[in-house]
């Protein structure tokens, strides 16, 4: 064994004795996984202490928008270390804070003219829900205390967010101790009756009601499910009609994932709160925000009881912000989203090309997002998509599945060769996979 191998090796057996990975069975791990460990990654590639390279199919859990490790991005976290790293948002501000919530409350939907900062995609959910039920315990409707959130949706991870998740695997462990929600039909399943449904809930149960929560135009989790926009101009008009909240959880489909900077915009509309993360710091650091519009905001106005009485020790970290604030740079400066249009017909043909393969039962596309659901292999831990990963590695290709789905959701600044060799090996893959099927 050369030095290096024997190395890689010993991470490999540290890990396997003490790393509790998240979404794993950790006993099949530790039997049949020879983990990729990375040692460098850049753009779109993760490279192996071994020396092999993978071209990453999903952006790192759909953080790296703009690929691993940009070198504006790394500079401006360097320069941040260099002055200044950590100070409470109380009674202290800084640079970050300020220039981001300002540039931040600019790119988004109007009437988003307020921002809460917080950890992840998990808090700035989590946020959203609790500004909503404190908002109506003190302006006159504390019966107002239920959730509403979609079949297949899928939020976070603290209890609050779990509560929303509409993916019932993730749910079911907490069932028993969990905040009150009610879950509505997705219109992946068929537009007209999810709106009735949720004009009927509405039509009933108004009165209970502090929110309704989606991921606008694409339910990542449960499969990348798209949607129409249709659905969100009536979810908008029946929030509206119905006094309740609309918050949109942008934390996946923000930040140009799914073409315009935010989904929403497919729709023309703005929700009451936007959640945001993974983009928003393009994978460098954990970060979240939860921007308000003004109505949310004066809620809290007028008396100190009234306050939002919540914060992180990491809110608005000055080495978060410094980033967040470079990657809305980068966008506009490398005019990122041009590039994401160019792309997106790349992969919609891709997918489109592949519904003709037997295994695939369906494909679908929207932005920087292609998906395939294999036939006949349902569940988060289904086997086929497992078969398709292994392929893909063989192929240079890091393709984790989501069950039976097999999709992609690259940087949105992926190489166009890395893009064809990503796309080809999709389709080489899930060939090779089910061929003996
Ligand atoms: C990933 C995700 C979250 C959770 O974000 P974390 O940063 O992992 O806590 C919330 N909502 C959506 C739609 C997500 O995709």
């Amino acid at each position: 064994m050369t030095d290096r191998s024997a190395e890689r090796a010993r991470i490999v057996e540290l890990d396997k004795h003490r790393v509790w990975h998240p979404y794993t069975a950790m006993d099949l791990y530790r039997a049949t996984v020879d983990p990729i460990v990375a040692v460098r990654a850049t753009g779109s590639r993760i490279e192996d202490a071994d020396g092999s390279s993978y071209v990453d199919a999903n952006a790192s859990w759909w953080v790296a928008a703009l690929g691993h490790d940009h070198p504006r991005l790394v500079a401006a976290l360097k320069r941040q270390a260099d002055e200044l790293c950590h100070v409470p948002l109380a009674g202290i501000t800084h640079s970050g804070a300020a220039e981001l919530g300002e540039a931040l409350c600019r790119s988004a939907p109007t009437g988003l003219d307020h921002v809460f900062y917080s950890d992840d995609g998990s808090t700035a959910v989590e946020v959203a829900l609790k500004l909503s039920l404190q908002y109506w315990a003190q302006n006159g409707r504390p019966g107002r205390a239920t959730f509403v959130a979609l079949e297949g949706g899928f939020h976070g991870e603290t209890l609050g967010v779990t509560a929303l998740g509409g993916v019932e695997a993730f749910r079911r462990p907490f069932a028993r101790a969990l905040p009150s929600c009610l879950h509505v039909p997705s219109p992946a399943d068929g537009l007209e009756a999810a709106v009735a449904a949720l004009r009927t809930l509405l039509a009933r149960r108004a009165d209970e009601i502090a929110a309704l929560v989606v991921e606008p135009m694409v339910q990542g989790a449960a499969g990348m499910r798209i949607y129409e926009a249709e659905y969100l101009r009536a979810v908008r008009e029946l929030c509206d009609a119905y006094d309740v909240f609309l918050v949109c959880d942008e934390v996946f489909t923000g930040y140009g994932r799914t073409g315009p900077m935010w989904a929403c915009e497919h729709a023309g509309i703005a929700p009451d709160l936007l959640c945001s993360a993974k983009g928003l710091t393009g994978g460098m650091l954990p970060m979240g925000a939860t921007l308000a519009n003004d109505r949310l905001f004066d809620g809290f106005l007028e008396d100190s009881d009234r306050a939002f009485l919540y914060g992180h020790s990491y809110c608005g970290n000055p080495l978060g912000t410094a980033v967040a604030v470079e990657v809305l740079r980068v966008f506009e400066e490398e005019k990122v989203l041009e590039g994401v249009r160019r792309r997106a017909r790349r992969i919609a043909a891709a997918f489109e090309a592949m519904a003709e393969l037997a295994a695939v039962s369906a494909t679908r596309s929207l932005g920087m997002i292609g998906a395939l659901d294999l036939a006949g292999d349902e569940g988060y831990l289904a086997y086929t998509g497992w078969a398709v990963y292994e392929e893909a590695r063989k192929r240079g290709v890091y393709l984790r599945p989501l069950g039976n789905v097999v999709y992609v959701t690259p940087p949105l600044t992926i190489p166009d060769e890395d893009l064809d060799l990503l796309l080809d090996v999709v389709h080489e893959s899930v060939e090779a996979a089910t061929r003996s099927r």
